[in-house]
């Protein structure tokens, strides 16, 4: 919104300067989807969801960032990311960028990497610099809007401004703005990919808060393990103490990854301990 007025993308392709009528200007957030009668927006449609922070309507997918080096690939964090997305019922896509600064990757992170494909995601290994994987990643985000997400450093303005050539974002930009705790009153732009993709220009999650969440629901949120759930001794297990349970089962099997097994146990017991608290 720009002094009242807003930018609205019509089937035909083309962009249009328009004033929301009435109540829509407040109701109004980049993504929405809206009817437009001449130069007024008559009426905001029903939106799929709503992201929080930043306001981000009717979001498709997260591209979930990473870096090999500088800084190193925090799986801790990207498994609390994932499990964030995977509470809003967005579809994550991973990326693992800056793989020109390695000449081989360890076996470690290789096999943690491997995890997630295992777990169905869609990762890229990637380098912005040498653009290694643009073309993939490009077209796994082809369509609807996309939010980026990640630690600081891991190259998101650059890719941002891979995907979107003349979109001219500074170098570190985008993390900057990504101010924790305080308001910024600045609106997200959706700028829009060759095909017929969208991507915000800020970051989402500025907080990684699992406040909704509740211990018991955790499993839901890693896929891998969906398809053992239903057949695991007990009805209500959390995959935890309970003797003979099949998930259990599956790790040491070498099924399910333990990496990711591990980090469902640490966020499970720190989520299990918050509810203690109340
Ligand atoms: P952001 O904080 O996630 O937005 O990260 P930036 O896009 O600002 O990138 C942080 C630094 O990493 C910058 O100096 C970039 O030039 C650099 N960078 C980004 N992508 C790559 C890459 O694929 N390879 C290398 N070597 N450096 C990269």
């Amino acid at each position: 919104m720009i002094g009242g007025f807003v930018f609205v993308h019509l089937d035909n392709g083309e962009e249009k300067r328009c004033k929301p009528r009435g109540r829509i200007r407040e109701e109004m957030y980049p993504g929405d989807r809206v009817v437009v009668k001449e130069e007024m927006v008559e009426e905001l449609l029903p939106r799929e969801d709503l992201l929080m922070r930043p306001k981000v309507a009717n979001v498709d997918q997260v591209l979930l960032v990473q870096s090999l080096k500088n800084p190193e690939v925090n799986f801790k964090l990207l498994d609390r990311f994932l499990i964030l997305i995977e509470s809003l019922d967005y579809s994550p896509v991973i990326v693992i960028n800056k793989t020109d600064l390695v000449d081989e990757i360890d076996p470690e992170i290789d096999d943690a990497i491997n995890a997630y494909k295992d777990a169905g995601y869609n990762v890229f290994l990637t380098s912005v610099k040498n653009g290694t994987g643009m073309i993939e990643v490009k077209d796994a985000i082809s369509k609807g809007i996309t939010v980026l997400a990640g630690p600081s450093g891991v190259g998101k303005t650059a890719l941002l401004n891979t995907l979107i050539p003349g979109a001219n974002l500074k170098v570190g930009d985008i993390s900057k703005k990504l101010k924790r705790g305080t308001h910024t009153t600045r609106e997200v732009r959706l700028l829009k990919m060759n095909s017929d993709g969208w991507i915000a220009d800020t970051p989402g999650f500025s907080t990684l808060e699992l406040d909704g969440i509740e211990a018991e629901d955790l499993k839901f949120y890693f896929p891998e393990f969906r398809k053992y759930l239903s057949n695991c001794k007990f009805n209500n297990c959390n995959h935890i103490h309970e003797p003979g349970c099949l998930i259990k089962e599956k790790v040491e099997e070498g099924e399910l990854a333990s990496s990711r097994y591990k980090s469902y146990k640490t966020y499970f017991e720190m989520l299990e301990e918050r509810g203690k608290q109340y």
